[in-house]
């Protein structure tokens, strides 16, 4: 019977005992839940790394406007911008976080992982990862069981959904995803892998869903950025057996926690947080007014 993802503890024995990698138990999961063969299974890996790797290419090679106005190529600035902050490997970072969720903001193809919210992380991440460390394409599909096997659990006792426990479901998610997949890519073991999970979510602890005008644009495309960062942050620190002293199960539920008392303004509703600021609401209605002039004229074609 394949294992069920409800905590890391029982991830960890189940694969102690078992002796398997945490990448085959997931991948034991997916057979046995999914009803799908090892082969098939890879196959679909592969393929959401190549549309990860395009969204990321696209990001920084075609115009990046939102209908809204609100993103305008800011991926490819970043890239570009002569003035590195620390070095140019943590610039193209940030820069490929935000091409790959411009992409989404723009209604290009993306990997929801876990949601299209937060689309521009894992990409960011592991695009950097590889081309720093010429890690396998292989290697990088086991990665992605194991960020798999995280986001089970993290939905399961908490959320993976803005909607539901704020942004620090979505991007929080992807972020712990991308950081344990960092430690796994770097031959890291099962505890330090838990340890980024439990660091990284530590801070993302918190955050609110407050897109403005109820569109994933702002502040969606930034906090990928700054989540891919937070994802590399804690692998660093955990890669050097830094503990997270709160264990990562219950970090996770201190997550849910947190979720289940949020407000509903701060749960995707456009309500509260940015959203409901001065410039927020005039953008809201900007929006607004330009979608009811759009839409007759596209109606008569
Ligand atoms: S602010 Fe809300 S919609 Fe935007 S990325 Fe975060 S959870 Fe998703």
């Amino acid at each position: 019977m394949a294992f069920l993802f409800e905590s890391f503890e029982d991830w960890k024995k189940y694969s102690i005992e078992r002796n398997l990698t945490l990448s085959e138990v997931v991948l034991e999961y997916e057979r046995e839940q999914k009803n799908r063969t090892n082969v098939e299974i890879m196959e679909g890996l592969s393929k959401a790394w190549a549309v990860m790797k395009d969204a990321v290419r696209t990001g920084l090679e075609e115009d990046m406007t939102s209908r809204s106005g609100m993103i305008n190529n800011g991926a490819k600035k970043v890239y570009n911008h002569k003035q590195t902050v620390l070095s140019k490997e943590f610039q193209n970072l940030i820069a490929r976080a935000l091409a790959a969720k411009e992409v989404n903001s723009c209604m290009g193809r993306v990997v929801a992982a876990p949601t299209a919210g937060a689309s521009g992380i894992m990409p960011g991440v592991l695009f950097t990862l590889q081309e720093i460390h010429s890690i396998e394409d292989s290697r990088i599909l086991e990665a992605m069981l194991v960020s798999a096997g995280i986001a089970l659990i993290m939905e399961q006792r908490a959320s993976i959904s803005g909607a539901v426990g704020g942004c620090q479901a979505e991007t929080g998610t992807a972020a712990a995803m991308a950081s344990g997949a960092i430690i796994f890519c770097l031959d890291g073991n099962v505890d330090q892998i838990f340890n980024a999970v439990a660091i990284t979510v530590q801070c993302m602890l918190g955050l609110v869903c407050d897109p403005v005008a109820g569109l994933v644009e702002i502040p969606c495309v930034v906090r990928n950025a700054s989540a891919a960062a937070i994802a590399n942050s804690s692998a660093q620190i955990a890669l050097a057996n830094v503990s997270s002293v709160i264990p990562v199960d219950e970090v996770i539920e201190a997550m849910g926690e947190i979720g289940a008392s949020m407000e509903t303004r701060y749960k995707e509703t456009a309500l509260g947080g940015l959203a409901a600021t001065p410039t927020g609401q005039r953008i809201a209605k900007r929006v607004l007014v330009h979608d009811i002039e759009i839409l007759p004229d596209e109606g008569s074609k």
